[in-house]
């Protein structure tokens, strides 16, 4: 038995429900005959639109081009023709313009024999230029800028690369096959990363749920002789988030509305790394991603590699439909994921899962009062009194809220899953911080 490591404040261990999926491996979704691709995948404003109706595109070519340093390029998924370009729901419930594809002629990439780069001759400023160019954003779920969080600020030395293979939301199993199949690539990816920021150390935190991962990124970084630690990581949510990461392997604590640069780190999540190989050894741009489609409500739950703009629809479809009516769908994890009920929804850069969940799983009793009993603060990774907070919230103390560290609040739900009372704590979270976004507080 090895030891393992984990952050020290709150958290919580709900079921995990990942052997649904964990050991089959990722598919290839089926083309859709029409794609819905947003302008806006990412942290940031959104991409501006590079195309018209009736224009032809081909695979991977520059549909919408990013408008400042926090947005990211777009390019199209399948080749084809624009149909049209309307306003759609994105699956976080953000309302924004679309342009919609018919797919039709031959793919340029897919199917091809594909020339290796040799990024190694490449300089430093080519390498971020091509993750810029390629549209890479964060896949754990954050989609913040890659080529932002690469941008070291003059004079700081990264002390810290931080690869994230922790996967702590329920369901999800994406990265976890992920560094099963594509070990080498991934270990690729962080030599790339490693040219960018030559960082002192790098390490790879994966939780101990994943023995099978660990045990193969420890060999392959033996193999190749390469100076990276592989950490495994116990059991806790959410770890997986960049913070709590940071305190479980390097004990430094992100201060309050800062990022982990301000403490010589930069973590990224193993689906980002395997984007960024793509990007710049196989010159491929962000135009598909591994999306765990689950929940006991499915019949025959995958891994699929889907291309983005794909209605989620379509692979409950692949995934043999429904074997009872779900209760609930969700875009991401069951903890931070976002309900949607649309099956024409388009995949996202941000999507990593689709969970659907039974009565059972989303039972939700009611409400009853708070009975102080302080489990909520005993859950806050973050160190909040969601329970103080939430009160503040609803009698529109926004300012009191604020004074509370609510903007410190990551949303991970860890104190509305311990609540005996039921108590929406986040839902109120999430509407004060809109409220004092709209008083500008
Ligand atoms: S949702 Fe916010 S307040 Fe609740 S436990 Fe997470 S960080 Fe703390
Ligand atoms: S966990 Fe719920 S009942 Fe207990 S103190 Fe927090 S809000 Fe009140």
């Amino acid at each position: 038995m090895r030891n393992t490591i984990t952050f020290a404040r709150g958290g919580v261990h709900p079921h995990d429900y990942k052997s649904l999926t964990d050991k089959i491996p990722i598919k290839n979704a089926p083309i859709p005959a029409e794609s819905i691709i947003p302008m806006h995948q990412h942290m940031g404003s959104p991409a501006e639109c590079m195309v018209q109706q009736g224009d032809t595109v081909r695979e991977g070519m520059l549909i919408g081009k990013a408008t400042s340093a926090f947005s990211a390029n777009i390019h199209s998924p399948v080749p084809g023709v624009v149909k049209e370009i309307k306003q759609v729901y994105l699956p976080n419930g953000v309302k924004g313009k679309a342009v919609v594809v018919a797919f039709e002629g031959e793919f340029d990439q897919s199917g091809k024999l594909q020339e290796l780069l040799n990024w190694k001759d490449m300089s430093k400023t080519d390498l971020m230029d091509r993750i810029k160019q390629m549209g890479i954003v964060g896949l754990g779920g954050a989609t913040f800028p890659t080529p932002i969080k690469f941008s070291v600020r003059e004079g700081t030395q990264i002390e810290y690369f931080v690869v994230n293979g922790v996967e702590c939301e329920p369901f999800l199993t994406a990265d976890h096959r992920l560094m099963l199949e594509k070990t080498d690539d991934i270990l690729t990816g962080i030599q790339i990363v490693e040219r960018i920021l030559t960082p002192r150390k790098i390490l790879i935190g994966i939780e101990e749920n994943k023995p099978d991962a660990i045990l193969l990124m420890e060999e392959a970084v033996k193999d190749k002789g390469l100076d990276i630690e592989v950490i495994p990581l116990k059991m806790k949510y959410p770890q997986g988030d960049e913070k709590q990461l940071l305190v479980s392997l390097i004990d430094r604590q992100v201060p309050s509305g800062g990022l982990p640069m301000d403490i010589g780190a930069v973590v990224s999540n193993v689906g980002t790394i395997f984007a960024i190989y793509e990007a710049v050894v196989l010159n491929k741009p962000l135009i598909e991603r591994i999306v765990t489609v689950s929940g006991y409500c499915l019949k025959n739950p995958a891994n699929l590699k889907v291309r983005l703009g794909t209605k989620i629809g379509e692979l409950i479809e692949e995934c043999g439909g429904f074997a009872h009516a779900p209760a609930k769908l969700i875009s991401g994890g069951p903890m931070m994921g976002f309900a949607f009920a649309d099956p024409d929804t388009p995949v996202t850069k941000g999507v990593s899962g689709i969970i659907a969940l039974s009565k059972k799983e989303v039972k939700s009793p009611s409400e009853t009062p708070c009975i102080a009993c302080g489990r909520c603060i005993a859950s806050c990774p973050m160190g909040l009194s969601p329970t103080v907070i939430y009160k503040w919230i609803e009698h529109g103390e926004y300012e009191e809220a604020l004074a509370e560290g609510l903007m410190d609040c990551k949303e991970c739900g860890c104190c509305g899953y311990v609540c005996p009372a039921h108590i929406p704590l986040v839902q109120g979270m999430k509407l004060g911080k809109i409220m004092t976004r709209k008083k500008k507080i």
